[in-house]
């Protein structure tokens, strides 16, 4: 064995793909997993989206750093969206650091471990010149989906990032700069790679990209959109659950919903962003649409697919939002009774237009907003959850539960993992993986309890 590796995955499912390419290429390279304190070489694949986040990524960089005093780490690696983003200034920063590797450039890994690990005892000047410290290349390209993945989660449940980039114009993003334009993979290697995960005992299949709805309209047109990528899933017999992540309100057409709605595997349930619902705002945002387009698409998702589960974001506090936009935003959330809302506070991203804009909002009062909105949401979430005490539900197992041994944990089609609620799962001895009914008989905010459904 030529030594071992310990990964640190932040940020979102986006970025835990690229990680888990990165760990089926150590695991090429012979160098097995390893706790932090017991690896040789550390990586870190860092997310840049926002300033927590950012901050985020350095406190774990220097938290790893002192591996390499303290533990047997030789080689600390960041990779990821904030390595793209400030490749020079982090080199000149963040001496403790041996390599940086950009979003593109992840197969790079393998030359530093086959390099440095399991060539370490060439001493060469050439080859120690080999491989250079910073290894951030353009965003463009998707070489990377070439290499196979290793599950960092449950064995059960992956995501499938379908394109890279994004070619919006969303003014307070800084996505674009880090991930480049799009680039979507074709319809067959997205298959082949669901068949793959399939066979390895993967159940759930969840659709990721900076934007799924636009997924295609950069490959020779007619061939391939969400719709007819959906299709093609569908048919991967050892999946039970495919859902969709990141949809663009205004690209969800009637065909697509249609399509979800009559597939069997493609489950109720659709995440999709909408960041504020007031036209100014919107317009500063440059999201190309009104809040009354989104509350068309709503209306009109809720009549294709019946039982639909809803999952969106707000966006908080960008410049110009006014009382009355806010104002506007509870009561769009309070009218449409959206199942599942997160809200974050707006972010000032170098780079991004949003930056230059008049009107900034007050960090605090920001947050008070981000507060309010959230305890609405809290509100309709548990009176949403109460409807379903009594009903029989699907629930998929994902394993024993954080908070009693004596239960199990697992969600229904209406909760994605990590970000969603769970089903708390009594009198079951139901293995991870498995799909049960379960009979609801209590719910919280945001979990429900269940009891397996005995046969008579
Ligand atoms: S669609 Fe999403 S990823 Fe793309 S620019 Fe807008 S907010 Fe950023």
């Amino acid at each position: 064995v030529a030594g071992k590796i310990h990964f640190v995955s932040l940020g979102c499912p986006k970025n835990t793909v690229d990680t888990e390419r990165m760990v089926a290429l150590a695991k090429r390279q012979g160098l097995c997993r390893a706790s932090a304190e017991e690896a040789d070489v550390i990586v870190v694949n860092t997310c840049g989206f926002i300033e927590p986040a950012k901050q985020e990524s350095i406190d774990t960089i220097l938290q790893m750093a002192n591996h390499k005093h303290e533990g047997k780490c030789q080689k600390l690696v960041m990779a990821g969206c904030l390595s793209q983003r400030y490749p020079e200034q982090l080199a000149a920063e963040l001496p403790e650091v041996d390599h940086f590797i950009g979003t593109a450039d992840l197969g790079r890994l393998d030359k530093i471990l086959q390099e440095e690990i399991a060539g370490s005892d060439r001493t060469s000047e050439t080859d120690k010149r080999a491989v250079q410290r910073v290894l951030v290349g353009k965003p463009e390209g998707l070489a990377e989906a070439a290499y196979e993945r290793e599950l960092v989660g449950p064995p059960h449940s992956a995501y499938l990032k379908i394109s890279e980039g994004c070619n919006r114009p969303c003014a307070f993003c800084s996505i674009p700069i880090m991930r480049g334009r799009q680039r979507s993979r074709d319809i067959p290697s997205l298959v082949k790679e669901a068949q793959q995960l399939g066979e390895q005992g993967v159940r759930e299949l969840i659709l990721v990209a900076q934007d799924t709805t636009a997924y295609g309209s950069d490959l020779p047109r007619g061939s391939a959109d969400l719709a007819q990528l959906l299709v093609a899933l569908d048919q991967v017999s050892d999946l039970r659950w495919i859902r969709v992540h990141y949809a663009y309100p205004s690209m969800i057409y009637p065909p697509l919903a249609e399509t979800m709605a009559s597939l069997e595997r493609v489950v109720p349930y659709l995440d999709m962003p909408i960041q504020h619902v007031d036209d100014e705002l919107l317009r500063r945002m440059r999201r190309g649409y009104t809040g009354e387009r989104v509350e068309k698409a709503i209306e009109a998702l809720r009549e294709q697919i019946p039982n639909l589960w809803i999952r969106s974001t707000m966006l908080i506090g960008h410049p110009g939002e006014t009382d009355q936009a806010h104002q506007k935003l509870l009561e769009f959330i309070e009218k449409m009774r959206i199942d599942h809302l997160g809200a974050f506070v707006f972010s000032p991203e170098d780079g991004t237009p949003s930056i230059e804009q008049p009107d900034t909002v007050d960090e605090g009062l920001a947050q008070r907003r981000r507060d309010e909105v959230m305890q609405l949401q809290q509100q309709i979430s548990r009176t949403r959850l109460r409807e379903l005490v009594g009903q029989t539900i699907d629930v998929l197992v994902d394993g024993v539960s954080n908070e009693s041994e004596f239960l199990l944990q697992g969600r229904h089609v209406g909760q994605s993992p990590e970000i969603d609620g769970c089903v708390f799962l009594a009198d079951s001895d139901a293995q991870p993986g498995d799909i049960v009914q379960a009979i609801v008989s209590d719910s919280a905010e945001y979990d429900l309890v269940a009891h397996q459904h005995q046969a008579d």
